[in-house]
């Protein structure tokens, strides 16, 4: 699938252009126009890259991207912050909160694709995670590979999904409506009892080999993965 950008810009007819531009360059991309919205936005999709303006009402910029590098899905995450000219101590200040880099407005689109490409080509080779391991299991992200103590696990493309999110914070109780978001894009005609059936599929690959339960039921709250019983 092609890369998502997020676009996280108040000013529609920027955002648009940026959007435009991108999407003709082959990107897929989300646009937000408030912090709110921007993670709103990354619990139904994790992009791949955010570009991040820095004038924004209510949470600045640079709050968005001190909350993107608190949270563990998002803490790799490519951020270029869009500036305005002149603001030297902003840029400075940006690429202190956590920014990878940052552009300066107006810029020429090609500019921008450069630069997106640059940071993708950069978490690509250092990685972003693409291996991660909890209690015995291990899942690569690049192969689509799935092990559990050295046991290959074979894994529907909706199973490996629902893996991986629940691997991005192992403990955290994920709700049905996040899973939801998460694997199905926010589906709306996928109901949440189609995340206990995937769910109830992943565990059965997961014991196949005998390994212990590891996905534990919060009742009426959802799933979270633990290794430690009870
Ligand atoms: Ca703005």
């Amino acid at each position: 699938m092609a890369p998502l950008i997020l676009i996280v810009e108040d000013e529609a007819p920027l955002a648009e252009m940026l959007r435009y531009n991108l999407e003709k360059a082959g990107f897929r991309t989300h646009v937000a126009i408030s912090g709110e919205e921007a993670l709103h936005r990354i619990e139904i999709e994790l992009p791949d890259l955010a570009v991040v303006d820095w004038m924004l009402p209510e949470r600045s910029g640079i709050e968005v991207c001190r909350l993107l590098r608190a949270r563990t899905d998002t803490e790799r995450l490519p951020i270029i912050m869009l500036t305005a000219r002149g603001e030297e101590g902003d840029r400075v200040l940006g690429l202190e909160v956590g920014a990878d880099d940052y552009v300066v407005k107006p810029y020429s689109p090609r500019e921008m694709i450069a630069r997106i490409n640059a940071l993708l080509r950069r978490s690509d080779i250092h990685g972003g995670a693409t291996v991660k391991e909890y209690g015995g299991i291990v899942i690569d992200l690049d192969s689509h590979r799935v092990t559990r103590d050295g046991h290959s696990v074979r894994l529907s493309p909706k199973c490996f999904r629902l893996l991986e999110t629940l691997m991005d914070r192992p403990g955290t109780v994920f709700s049905r409506d996040k899973l939801l978001g998460r694997v199905w894009g926010g589906d709306v005609f996928v109901e949440p009892r189609t995340v206990d059936v995937h769910i109830r599929r992943l565990r059965v690959a997961l014991n196949a080999q005998g390994g212990g339960e590891i996905i534990r039921t919060v009742r009426s709250a959802g799933y979270a993965l633990d290794e430690t019983p009870g």
